[in-house]
């Protein structure tokens, strides 16, 4: 486990987001600011369209901002170029979405190894860490399955070791149990908070989920452009999911 650092790993100030598109402007953020700790586990919330995947993009440098600065794991992220982006993204960014987008002729466990070939690894070498990464998520049974051969809920265990694989400090996961089913969202969260305790992450969960929402250490929402604060004044009744020994 990493030690905790008391700097913010994520700082975002003054953040604007303009889209040009054939309509006119759209801007989505203006003046947004974010300061995240090391080790905080926090959810993002707001309506269809308010901008939470794209703050995630610009977060992990899938996208850039109009304005502002981006401080992502001590890097300016709004001032990469594609290049030094794709290798910020290897080494410091798991990233998971609504939906896993592995590849379908591969299995599970090359699935899993495949930033660590990006980055350069030998095929043995990047196979053996995927394998235990597999054990991580309790799926060493599967490690030869297609992902067509797996259950929904499986398909998002090994999207997790496949985002976790490279060792990074940081996990945007967008909308992770959108497309399960109650008790599966559950048990993948379930998995998400253990893997973001043991392995000493930072993690923001874009999620429409309240009651998982209300598990995280935080909760913002996105509304007219900027973040709030969002209390569970009463979580463990309102919110069963919510356990009474996490602030
Ligand atoms: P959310 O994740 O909160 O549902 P998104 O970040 O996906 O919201 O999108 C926010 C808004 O930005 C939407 O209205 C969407 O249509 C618009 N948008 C997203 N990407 C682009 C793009 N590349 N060009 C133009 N508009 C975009």
């Amino acid at each position: 486990m990493r030690a905790q650092e008391s700097s913010p790993i994520i700082q975002v100030r003054n953040l604007e987001k303009t889209y040009r598109t054939a309509r006119g402007a759209l801007t989505l953020f203006q003046g947004l600011d974010l300061t995240i700790a090391t080790g905080e586990l926090v959810a993002i919330v707001g309506q269809s369209g308010a901008g939470k995947s794209t703050l995630l993009h610009i977060l992990g440098a899938l996208d850039a901002p109009t304005a502002g600065t981006v401080h992502c794991a001590s890097i300016n992220v709004a001032t990469l170029n594609a290049r030094e982006a794709a290798v910020f993204r290897n080494r410091e960014i798991g990233y998971v979405w609504q939906f896993h987008y592995l590849l379908p002729e591969f299995s599970a466990v090359e699935n899993v190894a495949m930033p660590l070939l990006a980055r350069g690894n030998s095929r043995r070498e990047a196979l053996d860490t995927a394998s235990n990464w597999l054990r991580e998520v309790d799926l060493e049974g599967r490690s030869e399955h297609r992902p067509g051969e797996l259950s929904g809920g499986e398909q998002q265990r090994v999207a997790l070791a496949r985002a976790l694989v490279g060792n990074p400090r940081l996990l945007l996961a967008d909308e992770p149990t959108g497309d399960l089913d109650e008790t599966t969202a559950g048990r993948v969260f379930d998995l998400l908070e253990r893997l973001h305790l043991t392995h000493g992450l930072t993690s923001l969960l874009v999620t429409h989920n309240l009651d998982l929402a209300a598990r995280c250490t935080r909760t913002l929402r996105l509304e007219g452009g900027r973040l709030h604060a969002m209390d569970f004044p009463s979580k463990a009744g309102l919110h069963p999911g919510a356990r009474a020994d996490r602030s």
